[in-house]
């Protein structure tokens, strides 16, 4: 097997030890440093019995937009950026080690002030010689759909909320950085001088919350950062961890109610298993590259012009076309001179949108020019999108109302309701830790437990004996 591991003991900015296993395997090492132009981090927590953080570095394959193959992982005690940071390193000197360099220039991840910290430490201008970060300094860039779930967190209310509606554009819609700059002031302006509020019986100032968690950081989360690089736009959240996840929480067998009991060498199997999935998906992906053909190709022959991964995303804008035409609502939306829509959609992947599509299928647009299109993935797969920069510049104004349909508001409430259901999980194994902490008799520890259980019990029934009314009542009085 061509599997490395190294155990790591580092001392951290506190002056403790913690300790950590980092492995990886050869093939997906070369992976990484070809793909990780933007790398994921994951972190998955309750793997095992000694209650080691799980850690997962992936990158997008060149097959298609949705395979991420998990490239190197790491069991580690703490969540320190020191560790954390000491297995980037070592996973940099295996790299180096196959004559290869980490091509990482993005960092993509969750809210969590360790990695960012352990990123910040490792790729510096400085490290590039020794470590191989070719582009040197890597820039950090946060999920966007976190921080969604922060802004609705921290931002509601009467005297909060439009503070949160001009952030959401600017996380969403706006284009530049002046107009992203726009919408925070707006965020500012929005709330009276002196406002204080009461969060958890200490005063907080939501101007200064702006100031310093937003404002400063806007590089991080702010739409318009995104819109300067193709790849940016389609790796918007670290939504591609999520099946990594499912996947390793199934064959890791765990269950709510209780604490894994899985050693470290045993997460670690456990963990190349999941892997060698990944693995076969990937090489199926290359297999099926200018092979396979969606049947709606019989109908639309243009389509088999180009290969199946890209064969994927134009029959969803094609089912969006047909839609918009059901939808008489829909009025067909005007394209530039070139034939081209300035969507969104359309920059993402230099493909012709559910706009384009709709003219030219339903009105009188000219047939868009497929070999164009087509040609884009002659001499390279997705990969042709990293580096690649857009020519967007126009600011779409506060918020494009125009590219809402019921598609997307309804797998945009299915992920809210995951996050929902995430944080339910999280309060559980929070309030499992302090029961541990606490030294409570099994007999009070099983009481709370239960009172919990019940707690959730008597929500979940109060929701589903709500009418439609009643939901839209309750959301009135909370905004
Ligand atoms: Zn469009």
């Amino acid at each position: 097997m061509d599997m490395r591991y190294r155990l790591l003991r580092v001392k951290n900015q506190a002056g403790k030890w913690s300790n950590g296993i980092v492995w990886a395997s050869d093939h997906r090492l070369k992976t990484l440093a070809k793909r990780g132009y933007i790398t994921l981090f994951d972190s998955t927590h309750k793997t095992n019995f000694l209650q080691f953080k799980l850690f997962t570095w992936m990158c997008r394959t060149e097959v298609d937009h949705k395979t991420y193959l998990p490239c190197a992982g790491a069991l580690l005690d703490s969540e320190s950026g020191d560790t954390i940071a000491a297995a980037l390193a070592q996973i940099c000197h295996w790299i180096k080690d196959l004559g290869l360099e980490w091509r990482i220039k993005y960092a993509l991840t969750d809210d969590s002030a360790a990695e960012q910290r352990a990123v910040a430490l490792t790729f510096t201008e400085e490290s590039k010689e020794s470590l191989g970060n070719v582009f040197g300094e890597v820039e950090h860039l946060l999920c966007q759909w976190h921080c969604k779930q922060t802004l609705n967190r921290q931002l509601h209310g009467d005297v909060l909320t439009p503070a949160n509606r001009h952030l959401q554009a600017a996380l969403w819609s706006r284009r530049t950085e002046a107009g992203c700059d726009e919408s925070i002031q707006a965020a500012l302006d929005s709330i009276p001088d002196g406002t204080t509020i009461k969060k958890k019986n200490k005063p907080w100032d939501p101007k200064r919350y702006i100031r310093e968690e937003w404002q400063a950081t806007k590089r991080r989360w702010g739409n318009y950062r995104r819109m300067q690089e193709q790849i940016l736009m389609q790796v918007r959240t670290t939504g591609g961890n999520e099946g990594w996840h499912n996947q390793l929480k199934t064959a890791l067998g765990l269950r709510k109610n209780q604490n894994s009991p899985f050693s470290l060498a045993g997460v670690l199997e456990t963990w190349e298993d999941c892997a060698r999935v990944i693995d076969a998906r990937y090489k199926k992906g290359l297999s099926q590259w200018n092979t396979k053909e969606l049947s709606v190709c019989t109908e639309f022959p243009w389509m088999k012009q180009f290969p199946f991964p890209a064969q994927v995303i134009l029959n969803d804008h094609l089912v969006a076309a047909q839609n918009r035409q059901v939808e008489e609502s829909q009025i067909t939306k005007e394209l530039t001179e070139s034939n081209e829509c300035d969507c969104k959609e359309f920059w993402k992947c230099l493909l012709p949108c559910e706009h384009m599509l709709e003219a030219f299928l339903y009105g009188d647009a000219v047939e868009p020019d497929w070999d164009k299109y087509s040609s884009l993935f002659l001499d390279q797969k997705f990969d042709v999108y990293e580096g690649k920069r857009t020519e967007v510049a126009v600011d779409a104004g506060a918020d494009s109302e125009g590219d809402r349909s019921m598609e997307k508001i309804s797998a945009s409430s299915k992920l809210d309701m995951e996050e929902t259901a995430n944080r339910i999980k999280d309060r559980r194994y929070a309030i499992e830790d302090q029961i541990r902490l606490s030294g409570m008799t099994l007999e009070n520890a099983e009481r709370v437990m239960r009172a919990y259980n019940q707690s959730l019990a008597m929500a979940a029934e109060k929701l589903a004996g709500m009418s439609i009314n009643e939901h839209l009542q309750l959301e009135a009085s909370d905004s």
